[in-house]
C-alpha cells in the first residue's frame, strides 16, 4: 500500500474512530487505488483522497412527531451531502433503527462512486433516520400505522426541505422508504416549497415517477451479471440462484432471473428464509410482493401457507450457481462465502450496498469467481432515478421499453468501463483476460470484476 493511502487511512480512522462501516467502505476503496495513484501523482498533490473521505456537509436534525396515542416521539434525521463535483447530491433515505452517522456516511461514500459510474451528472449523498416503521412505539409486535408513518415523514421533510432542491440535492428511497414514504415526503415538500419539481425520485407514476424505477436496482443487478456471464458465453438459463432479502431489490432481481430462465431458490427477511427446491414461481413471487409491500408481513407467514417452500433459519445445502445478496451491509461473511464456493457458486452479484465483509470478498477473489461490487452492480437504481430527473425536467414520460433499454445500456457500459479500467491499471481482471482471451471472446474460466476496476 502506498504511503499516501496509508496516511489518509490513518487520518480517516483517527477522525472517525466510532464509525466502523464508514471506515470499512473507505478502506475497501482506497486500498485498491495504488495503480491509479501511481499514474496520477496530481491526485496526491491536490489532496483528492482527503477531499473524498470528508463530506461536503452533514445535516443532523430533530424529528418530533405524534403517535396514534397522542404521545410525542422524537427521532434523529440526517442528510449527508458527500460530494457535488459532478452534479446535485443524489442518494436515498433509509429509515431503520440501525441508522446512525457512520452508516449513512458509508452509504454516501459508496454513492459518490456509484453515481459517477452511471455517467449521469449526479453527485453523491445519503440520508435517513433511526425511525423504525416496522415497530409501533406503543404496541409491541405491531408496525407503525400509515398515519404514524405519514406524520413522521411530514415532520422529517419540514426540516429537510430547506437543504434540498432539484439542482441541489435529490433524495430517493432506500431500506424501508418505498412508494408510500416518498409520496408523503414529496407532498410535504411541495406544500412547503410551493413548487412542483423533481426533488425526489422513486415517486408514484401518477405524480411524476418513472416507469421501471421500482424494478431498476434488481433488474440492473441481473443485467450486470448477464454481462459477466456473456464474457464466458453463458446465460442464466437453468442456473440455480440464491437471493437474500425480499424487499425492493431482492424481489425485482428474482423477477428478472425468472424471466431469464434461472431457478430462484431462496428469498429471506428478518424472520428467516424460504427455500424452494423447484424454484420460486412467478405466482409465489407476486404473493410475496403483496405480503411485503401491501400487507407488510413476514416470510415466515408465507411459508406456513405454501407447501412447496421450506422455511429455515440457517444455511441451505444444494448446488448453487449464483448468489445475489440483496438485503443489507455485511450480511455475507467469510463463512458464508466458503459455503457458497463449496456448493459450486461461480458468480456473486451484489444488489445491496457492501453486503460482503472483507473476508468474504477476499475468498471470492482468491477463488477467481465472477464478483461484482454493489457500487457497480446496483447502480441501476440511481441511474434510473437520473432518468426520472430528466423526464421531470422535460415534463415528459418515457415508455417502459425506453427506460428499460437505457437501463440495460447503462449497466453494460458500467461493466465495459470496469473491463477497460482493469486493462489500464492492471488488476486481476486483466490477468484473467490474458489467461483466457481478449475481451469480447468467450472466456472458459471464471473472471473477476474487482473493486479496482470500478
Ligand atoms: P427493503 O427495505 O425494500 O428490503 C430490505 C430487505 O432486507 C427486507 O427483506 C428486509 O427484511 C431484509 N433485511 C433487512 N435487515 C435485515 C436483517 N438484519 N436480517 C435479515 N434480513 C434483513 O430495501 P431495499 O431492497 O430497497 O434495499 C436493500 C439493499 O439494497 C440495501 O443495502 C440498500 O442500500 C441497497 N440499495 C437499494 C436501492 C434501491 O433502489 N432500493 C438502490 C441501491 C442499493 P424485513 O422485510 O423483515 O425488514
Amino acid at each position: 500500500m502506498s504511503k499516501y493511502v496509508e496516511r489518509v487511512l490513518n487520518e480517516t480512522a483517527a477522525r472517525n474512530g466510532n464509525e466502523p462501516e464508514f471506515l470499512q467502505a473507505v478502506d475497501e476503496v482506497l486500498t485498491t487505488l495504488d495503480p491509479v495513484l501511481k499514474k496520477n501523482p496530481q491526485y496526491e498533490a491536490n489532496a483528492i483522497l482527503e477531499r473524498m473521505v470528508e463530506p461536503e456537509r452533514v445535516i443532523m436534525f430533530r424529528v418530533p412527531w405524534v403517535d396514534d396515542k397522542g404521545v410525542v416521539r422524537v427521532n434523529r434525521g440526517y442528510r449527508i451531502q458527500m460530494n457535488s463535483a459532478i452534479g446535485p447530491y443524489k442518494g436515498g433515505l433509509r429509515f431503520d433503527p440501525t441508522v446512525n452517522l457512520g452508516v449513512l456516511k458509508f452509504l454516501a461514500f459508496e454513492q459518490v462512486f456509484k453515481n459517477s459510474l452511471t455517467t449521469l451528472p449526479m453527485g453523491g449523498g445519503k440520508g435517513g433516520s433511526d425511525f423504525n416503521p416496522k415497530q409501533s412505539p406503543h404496541t409491541p409486535g405491531k408496525r407503525c400505522s400509515d398515519a404514524e408513518v405519514m406524520r413522521f415523514c411530514q415532520s422529517f421533510m419540514t426540516e429537510l426541505f430547506r437543504h434540498i432542491g432539484p439542482d441541489t440535492d435529490v433524495p430517493a428511497g432506500d431500506m424501508n422508504v418505498g412508494g408510500r414514504e416518498i409520496g408523503y415526503l414529496f407532498g410535504q415538500y411541495k406544500r412547503l416549497a410551493n413548487e412542483w419539481t423533481g426533488v425526489l425520485t422513486g415517486k408514484g407514476l401518477s405524480f411524476g415517477g418513472s416507469l421501471i424505477r421500482p424494478e431498476a436496482t434488481g433488474y440492473g443487478d441481473i443485467y450486470f451479471a448477464q454481462n459477466m456471464l456473456a464474457m464466458r458465453g453463458e446465460t442464466f438459463e437453468g442456473k440455480k440462484c440464491v437471493i437474500s432479502g425480499s424487499g425492493n431489490v431482492a424481489s425485482f432481481a428474482a423477477q428478472k432471473l425468472m424471466q431469464l430462465g434461472a431457478k430462484v431458490m431462496t428469498l429471506s427477511d428478518r424472520s428467516g428464509a424460504i427455500f424452494c427446491e423447484e424454484g420460486i414461481t412467478e405466482k409465489m413471487l407476486k404473493d410475496i410482493m403483496v405480503l411485503k409491500n401491501v400487507k407488510r408481513g413476514e416470510l415466515a407467514d408465507f411459508a406456513k401457507k405454501t407447501k412447496a417452500v421450506k422455511f429455515f433459519a440457517g444455511q441451505i445445502a444444494d448446488k448453487i450457481d449464483a448468489a445475489f445478496p440483496c438485503a443489507r451491509q455485511n450480511e455475507l461473511n467469510g463463512k458464508d462465502a466458503e459455503y457458497l464456493l463449496k456448493h459450486g457458486c461461480t458468480l456473486v452479484g451484489e444488489g445491496a450496498n457492501m453486503p460482503s465483509t472483507p473476508d468474504a470478498i477476499a475468498a471470492f477473489l482468491k477463488a477467481k469467481i465472477m464478483y461484482s461490487p454493489g457500487k457497480a452492480s446496483n447502480a441501476g437504481g440511481v441511474a434510473t432515478s437520473g432518468l426520472e430527473m430528466s423526464q421531470n425536467s422535460e415534463r415528459l414520460s418515457w415508455t417502459a421499453e425506453e427506460v428499460d433499454a437505457k437501463l440495460k445500456g447503462i449497466m453494460k457500459s458500467i461493466h465495459d468501463n470496469a473491463w477497460e479500467a482493469a486493462a489500464k491499471y492492471g488488476d486481476k481482471l486483466r490477468e484473467g483476460r490474458r489467461r483466457h482471451g481478449r475481451p469480447g471472446r468467450v472466456l472458459r474460466k471464471p473472471s473477476v470484476c474487482t473493486c479496482e476496476s470500478v
